[in-house]
């Protein structure tokens, strides 16, 4: 196992460091921001959705290794899918990563290569950072013309600023 938990964060280091599908998407018709407070992760996802299909996805914002990596692979991994494939596919990456999925073995729960995110069930700060763009992704199909937020609960506060 600890063979497997180093590839994983080669994979995911190595989707941080050079993310796919990055930057604005041209011809996109769909987008929207996400915002994750406790981290400081921001994400903007485009998709350009014809017929309810993905036929192009991309993304652009600055954040943690995690979500960037979590963006680059959920782009690749969405493309070319159906609105409802690419929805089933969160509730799936989202049981993964929370840990309601069970004890699989690797392989068993069709996420191919998001899979290298079943370790991040053990850090459950690290959970936002994940599903960040997932939710952000939901929010451009549902058409939501707002920033979402991991935080449901959030105010109207200040932002902390940073270079
Ligand atoms: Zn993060």
């Amino acid at each position: 196992m600890g063979e497997l938990r180093e590839l994983y964060q080669e994979v995911i280091l190595d989707h941080s460091k050079r993310p796919r599908n990055f930057g604005e998407l041209v011809g996109a018709n769909r987008r929207a921001e996400g915002y994750n407070p406790l981290c400081g992760d921001r994400e903007t996802v485009f998709i350009r959705l014809e017929d309810d299909v993905l036929e192009d996805v991309g993304f652009r914002g600055a954040g943690c290794a995690i979500s960037t990596a979590s963006a680059s692979m959920m782009t690749d991994a969405v493309k070319g899918r159906t609105r409802a494939e690419a929805e089933a596919l969160f509730e799936r990456f989202h049981r993964l990563i929370t840990g309601q999925d069970g004890k699989k073995e690797p392989g068993e729960s069709e996420l191919g290569k998001l899979e290298v995110f079943s370790g991040v069930r053990e850090f459950p700060v690290r959970v936002k950072c994940a599903t960040l763009p997932w939710h952000t992704l939901k929010a451009a199909l549902a058409g939501v013309d707002q920033t979402v937020s991991t935080e449901l609960t959030e105010g109207p506060k200040a932002e902390s600023g940073g270079a």
